[in-house]
């Protein structure tokens, strides 16, 4: 096993043992802060900066959130981030890190890429601690994909959909892929490991014949919230000829100049 992949199997454990210590299926995230006698700070550290920054001062740690970054008390993305902090006191090469100000909110180039394998392990913490798998398990039980589904589960567990539509994608009974872009830009793509296709058709352009290439391409004056059909060939690479035929679903979701799209085969 990679040190990495060794490194998030122990961030998941942590996390889901500190989340079934509560009967609650919404993670209260306030006790855990209570019975850890951490201090949380709600403020306005304008938009251009962080969500959230946990600081090692004289001998406590103290949780910062960005209310200009919409992270407010209690919201979806609130407590993500919230929950992603915890990750970084709850992990010992985290907490190590910031007792010895080597885990720094704005890193040099040079440490990067250790940085953000730092920050995808806290994001798998929150994801974790929100979504432990034996009750995200449970309630996903035996239902048929849908979009529905995703939506179901996202209110149950107080996250955003796309946090639940990753989650899923990693432990959920069906596989999806879950596809965020930007104006027109593919920013990430997460897919089940046994979704039938690994790369979409071009490797950073919307795909044109999708929900979301048409949202892009036609100037988006409506924000678009529907499933439609679309052809393997026209969004996935490597479409053999036997799989010409082929058909999916995408849900996609915008948002001014961003888009959300998940898609599974029926
Ligand atoms: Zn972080």
């Amino acid at each position: 096993m990679t040190i990495a992949k060794n490194n998030s199997l122990k961030a998941k454990r942590l996390a889901e043992y500190i989340a079934l210590q509560f009967d609650e299926k919404v993670t209260p995230l306030e006790k855990i802060l209570t019975d850890e006698e951490l201090d949380i700070f709600y403020d306005n550290y304008e938009s251009n900066t962080f969500d959230g920054m946990t600081i090692f001062d004289n001998g406590k740690f103290y949780i910062h959130l960005n209310l200009d970054k919409r992270n407010y008390p209690n919201s979806d993305r609130g407590r993500f981030t919230l929950a992603h902090e915890l990750g970084h006191y709850f992990i010992d090469t985290h907490r190590i890190g910031l007792k010895n100000g080597l885990l720094e909110p704005h890193p040099s180039l040079t440490n990067q890429k250790q940085f953000y394998a730092i920050e995808r392990e806290a994001d798998y913490f929150a994801s974790c601690l929100l979504m432990p798998e034996p009750r995200f398990c449970q309630d996903v039980g035996n239902k048929k994909f849908s979009f529905e589904v995703i939506d179901f589960l996202r209110i149950e567990y107080k996250v955003s959909r796309t946090a639940c539509a990753l989650r899923f994608a990693d432990i959920g009974n069906y596989p999806i892929m879950v596809v965020y872009a930007e104006n027109n830009i593919i920013k990430w793509v997460h897919s089940s490991e046994d979704f039938p296709f690994k790369w979409l058709i071009n490797d950073n352009i919307v795909p044109i014949n999708t929900v979301m290439g048409d949202y892009f391409n036609n100037n988006h004056v409506f924000e678009v919230f529907k499933t439609e059909q679309v052809w393997a060939i026209d969004c996935f690479k490597s479409v053999r000829d036997e799989d010409l035929q082929r058909m999916f679903y995408e849900h996609c979701i915008t948002y001014k100049n961003s888009a959300l799209s998940i898609f599974w085969e029926d």
